[in-house]
């Protein structure tokens, strides 16, 4: 069954049309990929999922109900969850204080093991690492039922990425996910599905096979891998 049913959204910023269209289904416990070029609406495309932005025209439906015009701290309750690309934890409070402040859970423990955070539960947030920090929000973001990731893997190093790859691999055994990466061969390993934004559009949708296999798609899209 499909957990969000996302039909001919819109959203514009003035003149500049962000989101034109975009229409797309994600089926519950898969994961997804969102590839295009800088500016393609793809932050737009979570902001409007999320509710952080309301669209001007078209629908999301999350588990069957329409939230399109639900703001972000309701779908966040009812299972949307994500994280952002600028990372934010409280510097002052530790990594179990981050945690426990910001999450709806009793028992955020699972998630903390599972993020390997139990073993730096009480370093402050001004003494963690980018990786660090990242799977604080990540575990956050964990909580909900659907996961918008956007760029968890930029900043990390080569021996941290394979790590995050790991890690929302253990997730996306629980969790539906919707990644944006600009890194294009973590994206096809990790992705049931790609779907490429353009100019506020969705120009092709497909398993990574298929993307690699259209021409057009790896000349303009991907490039060398
Ligand atoms: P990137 O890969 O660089 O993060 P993106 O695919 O996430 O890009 P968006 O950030 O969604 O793209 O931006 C899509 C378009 O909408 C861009 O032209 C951007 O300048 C514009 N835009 C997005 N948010 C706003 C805003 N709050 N105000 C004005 N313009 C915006």
């Amino acid at each position: 069954m499909a957990i969000l049913e996302v039909t001919e959204l819109n959203r514009s910023f003035g003149g500049i049309v962000a989101l034109d269209g975009v229409t797309f289904t994600l089926e519950r416990g898969t994961t997804n990929a969102i590839i295009g070029p800088n500016g393609a609406g793809k932050t737009t495309l979570f902001n409007c999922i999320t509710g952080y932005h309301i669209p001007d025209g078209g629908t999301v439906e999350f588990d069957g109900e329409d939230i399109t015009t639900v703001p972000d701290y309701k779908t966040a309750r009812q299972g949307v969850r994500r994280t952002f690309q600028e990372v934010d934890v409280f510097d002052e409070l530790t990594v179990a204080e981050n945690i426990s402040l910001a999450s709806f859970e009793s028992d955020p423990e699972e998630l903390m093991e599972l993020l390997d955070l139990i073993e730096i539960h009480d370093k402050e947030g001004s003494e963690l690492t980018l990786f660090e920090r990242k799977r604080v929000s990540l575990a956050l973001a964990s909580e909900g039922d659907l996961l918008l990731l956007d760029e968890v893997f930029s900043g990390l190093n080569p021996t941290e990425k394979p790590e995050m790859i790991d890690y929302i691999d253990a997730l996306a055994e629980r969790k539906t996910i919707m990644l944006i990466e600009h890194d294009i061969e973590t994206a096809f390993n990790l992705a049931d599905t790609v779907t490429v934004l353009a100019q506020g559009q969705v120009m092709h949708t497909g398993t990574p096979e298929e993307m690699l296999e259209d021409e057009q798609v790896r000349e303009e899209y991907i490039g060398e891998m």
